[in-house]
Order: structure tokens, then C-alpha cells, then sequence
């Protein structure tokens, strides 16, 4: 550290440790180009998981879809956002079309049909998933359920296939 910085405190970093008790911070590079990495969720539809809380019941992954069908109809019985990092997409309960950038909040409760808008035929969205997701049939009657821990042994199953090993999916828990 230069001598002027160490005399200018604000260009420091604060000298305090994390406390006892909390988890580790947790910082992915991700590298999207990597195959491997997408956990399938059926045609057309994968997943890049981020993080997995298993003390809060909770998630972030990139969703990334492509084509013309319902990728996912379901309710959530906790809060989602999801920012859009590529592609067009929408729900068709709903009018507005998120497009790179849009940022969206859904209350818990809603329950929604998940579709890659036509125009660009893709999308790639970095979803946060506060609590389960309950799939739907078309009269709203229950199908199943995802929730963090089905996520997390998907991931972890995928990960043991294709050589990369059940551990990364467990480094990502917190
Ligand atoms: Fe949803």
C-alpha cells in the first residue's frame, strides 16, 4: 500500500472480521460459455445455479430458454424477481414483454405461464427465488413442486454426469 493511501482512510477497506457465526461470502465467477454448467430442466430449458440457501429455503439461478412453447406454468408461494440479462420473455397472464434490462418483481401468490416471447425467441434471466415453486396444470390444479433442495440434487446429479462432481453443487450452498 502506498504511503498517501495508507494516510487517506477512505480509499481502505474497513479492518473489521466477519462475525463468528456467519457463513462464508460466496463469489462466482460464472462462465456461461461452459456447457457443463447448464443443468437441463427439460427441452429447450436450462439452468446455471448461483446460490442455494438451504437454511432459508431459497435460490438464484439464470434460467436460459429458446423456442416457442409454455416453458413452465406454476405458482409461487414466495416472493421472485428476475432481471433480464438477454433475450425477450413474458408471462401469459401478463401484458409487458421483458427484454434486456427489465427487472421484475412477483408477489408471492402469483401464479404465472413463463414463455420466450416471439420476437427474439430467447431469453436469459437471472431469477431469485425466494421459496418453492408449485407446478400448475392449465386449471391451476397442483402438479409437484420444486423447491431448493430439488434444485440442488438435480444440480448435483447433472454435475456428477457430466464429470464436474456433486461438490460444485454443494459449494454453492450457504
Ligand atoms: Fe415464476
Amino acid at each position: 500500500m502506498s504511503a498517501a493511501m495508507s494516510q487517506n482512510p477512505q480509499n481502505q477497506g474497513i479492518d473489521l472480521a466477519l462475525p463468528l457465526d456467519a457463513v462464508a461470502e460466496l463469489i462466482i465467477d460464472a462462465d456461461l460459455d461452459d456447457e457443463r454448467l447448464w443443468v437441463p430442466r427439460g427441452e429447450n430449458i436450462a439452468t446455471f445455479p448461483l446460490w442455494f440457501s438451504v437454511s432459508q429455503g431459497m435460490w438464484v439461478s439464470i434460467t436460459r430458454a429458446s423456442g416457442n412453447g409454455i416453458i413452465s406454468r406454476h405458482r409461487h408461494s414466495a416472493p421472485v424477481t428476475g432481471f433480464t440479462l438477454d433475450g425477450s420473455w413474458g408471462y401469459l397472464e401478463h401484458e409487458w414483454t421483458a427484454t434486456k434490462g427489465t427487472f421484475i418483481f412477483e408477489p408471492p401468490g402469483e401464479t404465472h405461464t413463463l414463455v420466450v416471447r416471439p420476437d427474439l425467441g430467447h431469453m436469459m434471466v437471472l431469477f431469485h427465488n425466494f421459496g418453492p415453486i408449485i407446478s400448475v396444470d392449465d386449471k391451476g390444479n397442483t402438479l409437484g413442486f420444486v423447491d431448493v433442495f430439488s434444485r440442488l440434487e438435480a444440480c448435483k446429479e447433472h454435475y456428477e454426469k457430466v464429470g464436474i462432481g456433486a461438490d460444485y453443487a454443494r459449494g454453492l450452498i450457504r
